[in-house]
């Protein structure tokens, strides 16, 4: 979850920094993300607004922490593996977790729990038979000076 949090402030994002981590069922590193736009589309061209319709909006263009970590990963399958994840997945992300092969969800923030993007996520997570847990927290603090 430390991996997670670190790859997701690398996201521009002025008001939500998500970040994902996805590990093999041993553990091992397979791929991280963080929500941003997709490669070539800059932060100086494309907005970060919430608000206004939708092509002068983040929703039309920003690619979420978890389809990023399962995109960067060039390693062949995702079968099994565990994703950390700071927030809960939406169930956009939920689709593309389902259809990777990862089994487990571990996740932080689950501050959209209710809503119906949210609750479709955890029908469609029920019924493909992936894992969900909160996670639990150590009560260690990572402090890193770079
Ligand atoms: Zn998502």
């Amino acid at each position: 979850m430390g991996i997670s949090k670190l790859a997701g402030m690398r996201s521009k994002d002025p008001n939500t920094q998500v970040g994902a981590c996805i590990v093999s069922e041993d553990n091992n590193i397979l791929s991280m993300g963080y929500n941003g736009f997709p490669k070539g589309c800059s932060d100086d061209d494309f907005p970060w607004d919430r608000e206004g319709d939708m092509l002068h909006s983040k929703y039309a263009y920003v690619t979420h922490s978890e389809l990023n970590a399962i995109l960067n990963f060039r390693g062949g399958s995702l079968e099994g593996s565990k994703l950390y994840v700071s927030l809960f997945p939406c169930n956009e992300c939920a689709k593309a977790i389902i259809q990777s092969g990862i089994k487990t969800v571990i996740y932080d923030s689950d501050k959209y729990n209710g809503t119906p993007g949210n609750t479709a996520a955890k029908r469609m997570f029920d019924a493909a038979g992936v894992t969900y847990v909160k996670y639990e927290h150590t009560g260690r603090t990572l402090s890193i000076d770079v």
